[in-house]
């Protein structure tokens, strides 16, 4: 039997945890399918909240228990792990510069400057845009070396914290999940989540493979991935390839490839590019239940739910989970996408 080896990898408590777990009542009747829940991840605490700081807990200590000094990261201007990596290093007293190519399409008058990179700067990073994905490899190479000739210490985390250490803050999340749906005694047949960098994604599948292993509790979701960066195979493969890293790092055997669900129906013309259904379904998570989606993430996560449970994807007995995995402060640089503003009597769904 496979036990829980996570106390084995050094943590920082970085996270507001357990993050709530809660009902959609009143999405869920007006949708009239299955019963929704929400995993609130956009509340794990720290600097406006979100997936990262999981990821965060474990790659913090790992750059600390290297002797590190300064982190450095990748993400695009809008990035949301960027944000919480600087306040993560703020928090431990840690430097923190930050390689921001240009990763969408996207423009709009405050993306270059307002939301998360206003954090960013807020939170103490030192900031270097770069022009697209090849650029910032070169100028991370430079930055990391620049740090090294000053007498730093530099701790390099990937674009997403996307590494087999970042995922085990996922694997230990599908516990924490696991644990309050026994206490609450809810059955979660479905989760949906996003898929982006696709460790978030892998480390819950590794999460739930070790529950069902260890039987301990009863929760073995079907996890669907929706993808917002990558098209359909390239997910699929990133996602399995992260799934064998992080089953190797706790030690846990099985094949898994065939758990991996991917979509990228919801994808539109981009990554970071609205479409109408993200429009839609951030407007209803409003206005159904005062919950704030993000547009290049759970918006367009949350547009494949809605989606699955109109076209009767899921029985109307089953419980349905969305994970929200935050990136709020991205709304505020969207809001021409969301011109002409919705009037308030009208129904969210006139805007798709
Ligand atoms: C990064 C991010 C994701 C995707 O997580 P990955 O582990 O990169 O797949 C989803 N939602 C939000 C808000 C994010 O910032």
């Amino acid at each position: 039997m496979w036990a829980m080896h996570l106390d084995q990898f050094p943590r920082v408590k970085l996270c507001h945890r357990p993050t709530p777990l809660e009902r959609m009542e009143r999405l869920s009747e007006h949708l009239g399918g299955p019963q929704l829940f929400v995993k609130r991840d956009d509340c794990t605490g720290l600097a406006v909240g979100g997936n990262k700081t999981r990821k965060l807990e474990f790659l913090m200590a790992e750059a600390i228990e290297q002797g590190a000094n300064t982190v450095v990261t990748i993400g695009g201007v809008q990035s949301n792990h960027c944000r919480q990596t600087t306040a993560a290093a703020a928090k431990l007293g840690l430097k923190c510069e930050l390689v921001l190519p240009h990763l969408s399409r996207y423009c709009s008058e405050s993306y270059e400057t307002g939301g998360n990179l206003f954090l960013d700067r807020l939170l103490g990073a030192e900031v270097h845009i770069a022009a697209d994905v090849e650029a910032a490899a070169i100028v991370s190479r430079d930055v990391m070396s620049q740090i090294r000739k000053r007498g730093d210490v530099p701790f390099f985390i990937p674009a997403g914290g996307s590494t087999a250490t970042g995922a085990l803050g996922y694997v230990d999340a599908a516990w924490e999940l696991a644990r309050q749906a026994a206490e609450q005694q809810l059955r979660v047949d479905h989760l949906v989540i996003t898929t982006g960098s696709c460790t978030t994604h892998a480390g819950l599948i590794v999460g739930f493979e070790s529950i069902a292993q260890s039987e301990a509790f009863d929760c073995d979701p079907s996890v669907i991935g929706i993808s917002v960066y990558h098209p359909r195979e390239k997910a699929l493969a990133t996602v399995r390839q992260k799934v064998r890293e992080t089953a190797q790092l706790v030690g846990l055997e099985a094949d898994l490839d065939d758990q991996v669900l991917v979509r990228d129906d919801y994808l539109g013309s981009g990554y970071g590019e609205p479409t109408d259904a993200m429009i839609e379904a951030v407007t209803l998570a409003a206005r159904y239940e005062g919950l704030l989606l993000d547009p290049v993430y759970t918006g367009k996560t949350f547009s494949g739910l809605v989606d699955l449970v109109r076209q009767g994807f899921f029985d109307s007995s089953e419980n349905v989970l969305f994970w929200h995995t935050g990136g709020t402060p991205a709304l505020f640089v969207y809001r021409d996408a969301f011109e002409p503003s919705p009037a308030p009597d009208e129904p969210a769904e006139r805007f798709a």
